[in-house]
C-alpha cells in the first residue's frame, strides 16, 4: 500500500510550496522558489515527476526555470493564461495523472485573483480516504485572494465553487496568511464563537512557528468572512462599514473585500 504524503515547503516570507510524494516520486504545485524545492528533493532523495502552477504570479512560478534545467518534467498551468514555462496548458474538466503516484487531480478554473487561475482537486487512497484541493491565492484561510484581472462577481463564484467541494476536502493554500485574516474575520464577525476557538489555536500554532495549513472546507465554511457573506452579523457590519444597506450577496462580498483591502 502506497501511502502519499503533502507537506509544505516554506519560500520567500510567507509562501508555500507544497510537495506531494510517496518516498520515492513527488509533485510540487507553485514553485516560487526552486532552491528550497532542490534542497529538499535531494534531502528526501524524491525524484521530482511534475510540477503543477495554479496561476502566473511569480512567487508561483518563478522557480519553474532553474527546476526545468535540472529535471526534465512536464509543468502544468492554467490555459488561459502565459506561462512560457508551462508544457501542458489546462482547463476546466482536465485531469492531471501522475501515474507514479497513482494520483489524478482535476483542473477546476477559479478566475478572479488572475484572470485564469486554477485550482487541483483529487483525492488520496488509503486506509481513509481524503480529498485534497490545491487553490494557489483564490481561498485563503480564513481569507480569501485580492481580485486583481477578475470581477468581484467572478471571485465570489469562484470561491462558491470551491465551497461546494465535500466539506472534508483538505485545502493547501499557497500562503500562510491565517492570523492576519482572522483579526480581519473577528473584525467583520466578532460573535462567531468558531472564530473565537480558531484564533486561540492559530495563535498557539503560530508562537511554534508552525503551518496552520492545511485547512478544510468544513473550517473554511464556518469562520471565513467570504464565504459567509449571507449571515446577519456580517451583512451588518459590512453594510456599516459601507454606509449603506447591503442586500445581496455579492454586494456584501465586494464590500468586504474592499475593506480587507483597507484594513
Ligand atoms: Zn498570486
Ligand atoms: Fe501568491
Amino acid at each position: 500500500m502506497m501511502t502519499l504524503q503533502i507537506h509544505p515547503i516554506p519560500a520567500f516570507r510567507d509562501n508555500y510550496i507544497w510537495i506531494i510524494h510517496n518516498n520515492t516520486h513527488a509533485v510540487i504545485v507553485d514553485p516560487g522558489d526552486a532552491s528550497p524545492v532542490i534542497d529538499y528533493l535531494q534531502f528526501n532523495q524524491l525524484q521530482l515527476q511534475a510540477i503543477l502552477i495554479t496561476h502566473h504570479h511569480s512567487d508561483h512560478t518563478g522557480g519553474n526555470t532553474l527546476l526545468l534545467d535540472r529535471f526534465d518534467v512536464p509543468i502544468y498551468g492554467p490555459k488561459q493564461e502565459t506561462i512560457s514555462t508551462v508544457s501542458h496548458p489546462v482547463q476546466e474538466d482536465e485531469t492531471v495523472h501522475i501515474p507514479t503516484l497513482s494520483l489524478a487531480l482535476e483542473v477546476i478554473e477559479i478566475p478572479g485573483h488572475t484572470r485564469g487561475h486554477i485550482a487541483y482537486f483529487g483525492s488520496l487512497q488509503g486506509h481513509q480516504e481524503r480529498n485534497i484541493l490545491f487553490c494557489g491565492d483564490t481561498l485563503f484561510a480564513c481569507g480569501c485572494g485580492r481580485i486583481f484581472e477578475g470581477t468581484p462577481q467572478q471571485m465570489y463564484q469562484s470561491l462558491q465553487k470551491l465551497a461546494d467541494l465535500p466539506e472534508d476536502t483538505l485545502v493547501y493554500c499557497t500562503h500562510e496568511y491565517t492570523l492576519a485574516n482572522i483579526a480581519f474575520a473577528r473584525t467583520v464577525e466578532p460573535n462567531n464563537i468558531d472564530l473565537e476557538k480558531r484564533e486561540h489555536c492559530t495563535k498557539q500554532l503560530r508562537s511554534e512557528n508552525t503551518p496552520t495549513l492545511p485547512t478544510s472546507i468544513a473550517i473554511e465554511k464556518a469562520c471565513n468572512p467570504f464565504l459567509r457573506c449571507h449571515q446577519p452579523e456580517i451583512i451588518k457590519t459590512t453594510s456599516q462599514y459601507a454606509g449603506k444597506m447591503l442586500n445581496e450577496p455579492i454586494a456584501v462580498f465586494t464590500a468586504l473585500r474592499e475593506w480587507k483591502n483597507n484594513f
